[in-house]
């Protein structure tokens, strides 16, 4: 059917049109148009391309509501993001070419925070380190759903992308508890509860009654999210961080069964307890040693050999975190002594509390400031602040550790701006040790087989299952070095899938990867998005065929 105001649907007219539009109800200011837009999104660490017709800057809801209406009746499609930090799956690129961003950024508003039952109500541009200065200038005691993305990540759009974090409630899509989003029509969708008037205890009760359709919004596109309701954890009286170490590769199996035992008898005191290898570790703690890459492409194992030595780095490196009373605290403590000591190496324990003091007493002892243990103090101060809920940047260098940028220390770091090239390969792997084994086996062999350095974390989701999460790094200036990540990609995608590895979330690239065979499961989504959204202008191609 041609748009009504014109003879014929000219993409160009209508774009202009809607152009027009948008700028009657946003203002200037807030459409950027084309190669402006292109500048200022275009950039991602997977090396993507996507042609952008524009970006919108809405600063309310309602201006949502009428961008989107605007939109529908010019049959552009939107893709919305919320700080678009979605880095090593495409940054704010959209998952198909020839799409208006709809940057919600500016919807930054704490609308509510009800400390009695822990839940704040917050807006797409809310991020990490806003909440945590807000629950901190409230003296509210609880934790920001922290991830390594650090302080400047949308919470909304990482529990869209069902992204993972290291404080209890690590989860973040499961700890939302209810939503609102523009439709493709225009409409507001809330759930069944609310629209009874029951607000509250649909805030408070995660399922609402009916079908769960809260869901179909993470990892989905039928919606602009305008606002989420995020159940927080109360900060607990005592939190205790514990390292350890596994000497050697043969030993990874049995600590992968004392993990699930520790898992098990800590029953919901452990957050999640992360498994490193040793480049991972060496990945955060050393510049790449570029001159001593061997003829195979990486650092060989003589390298990695001595650069763990002289940083006291193990095989592999484990890390948990215990929260709870602290007489809980200690019991679990002894639990966790008791199932991992038989297994693993120099394993010790710490508080957010004493490696803050530490590490402050350090830097004024003459000659320890600025050495190896004042690093090492430092590192563990940072990533223990994290488990405590307060957002760093302590991760995010290990996305610079290929690159021929140098993270600057004291600068909001950005990987996508500084050029950073890195590819997020994220797969499920079963908590049995012969998988975890098949699944490391594999990861090296086709990491290496593409010269890319394989860096390994295991995190426990739960007792039965770990997310892996595997970052590809390359110079992403170098086209070469930019086609070997991503066939390496491919080749992970495509072995991990015959040996039953998947990923958890997907990058804009591998969405037609993702949908291609096609299944019931797909063609449901489908015929789901075609009611919803019949004129495809909500993100299309984003985990929908
Ligand atoms: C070193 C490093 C460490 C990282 N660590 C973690 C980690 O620990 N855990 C983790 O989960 N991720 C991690 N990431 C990946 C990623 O950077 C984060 O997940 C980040 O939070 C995602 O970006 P964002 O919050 O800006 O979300 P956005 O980019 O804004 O959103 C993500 C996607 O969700 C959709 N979306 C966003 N907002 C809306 C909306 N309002 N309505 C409808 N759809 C929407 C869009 O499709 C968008 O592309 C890491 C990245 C790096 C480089």
């Amino acid at each position: 059917m041609p748009h009504p105001r014109f003879n014929l649907v000219d993409a160009a007219q209508m774009l202009s049109w809607a152009l027009d539009q948008w700028r009657a109800q946003l203002g200037d200011a807030g459409v950027i148009p084309g190669q402006a837009a292109e500048d200022r999104y275009g950039v991602c660490t997977i090396g993507g391309e996507r042609s952008i017709l524009a970006a919108l800057c809405p600063r309310r809801a309602e201006e949502v509501v009428a961008l989107v209406r605007i939109a529908g009746e010019a049959r552009i499609p939107l893709y919305p993001i919320s700080t678009g930090h979605n880095w090593g799956y495409g940054s704010a690129l959209p998952a198909t070419d020839g799409c208006v961003i709809v940057d919600l950024s500016g919807l930054d508003r704490i609308i509510d925070f009800d400390p009695a039952l822990g839940l704040v109500t917050l807006e797409p541009g809310v991020t990490q380190g806003q909440l945590r200065d807000y629950l901190d200038r409230h003296q509210f005691d609880f934790l920001v759903p922290v991830t390594g993305a650090g302080p400047n990540c949308s919470l909304l759009g990482n529990a869209l992308e069902r992204g993972y974090g290291i404080t209890p409630f690590a989860d973040h899509f499961g700890a939302v508890t209810s939503l609102e989003a523009v439709l493709p029509d225009g409409r507001i969708y809330r759930s069944a509860l609310s629209e009874l008037g029951g607000g509250d205890v649909d805030r408070a009760f995660k399922w609402g009654v009916g079908p769960y359709l809260d869901g179909l919004f993470a990892q989905g596109n039928f919606g602009i999210v305008t606002q989420m309701t995020i159940a927080l954890a109360p900060r607990p009286e005592k939190i205790q961080a514990f390292f350890f170490g596994i000497d050697r590769d043969e030993n990874l199996a049995s600590v992968v069964t004392a993990i699930q035992h520790v898992l098990r008898a800590t029953a919901g005191m452990c957050g999640s307890i992360n498994l490193m290898n040793a480049r991972r570790v060496l990945a955060m703690m050393v510049p790449y040693p570029n001159a001593r890459v061997g003829p195979a492409g990486i650092l060989p194992l003589e390298v990695i050999a001595e650069l763990a030595g002289q940083n006291q780095v193990m095989t592999w490196t484990g890390v948990g975190a215990l929260y709870g009373g602290a007489a809980m605290v200690r019991a679990a403590r002894r639990e966790v002594r008791r199932i991992l000591k038989p297994v693993a190496r120099r394993l010790l324990f710490f508080t957010p509390q004493s490696t803050a003091r530490l590490n402050r007493l350090i830097r004024y002892v003459p000659g320890l400031g600025a050495g190896r243990i004042a690093r090492a103090v430092s590192t563990i101060d940072a990533s223990l602040q994290l488990i405590a809920g307060y957002p760093s940047q302590i991760a995010l260098p290990l996305a610079y550790w290929r690159s021929p940028a140098a993270p600057l220390l004291g600068r909001d770091l950005d990987p996508a701006r500084d050029g950073c090239g890195l590819i997020w390969y994220p797969p499920l792997v079963p908590m049995k040790p012969e998988r975890v084994r098949c699944f490391v086996d594999m990861v090296k062999e086709i990491c290496g087989s593409h010269r890319i350095e394989p860096l390994i974390t295991l995190t426990s989701l739960s007792d039965r299952c770990f997310d892996s999460s595997i970052p590809l790094l390359f110079a992403r200036d170098d086209a070469e070095q930019a086609a070997r990540a991503k066939a390496c990609y491919r080749a992970l995608l495509e072995a991990g899938q015959k040996e039953g590895f998947l990923p958890y979330r997907f990058g804009i690239d591998a969405m037609g990867w993702l949908t291609q065979s096609g299944g019931v499961f797909w063609d449901v989504v489908s015929k789901i998005k075609t009611a919803i959204d019949p004129n495809g202008i909500i993100a299309p191609g984003r985990y929908s065929p």
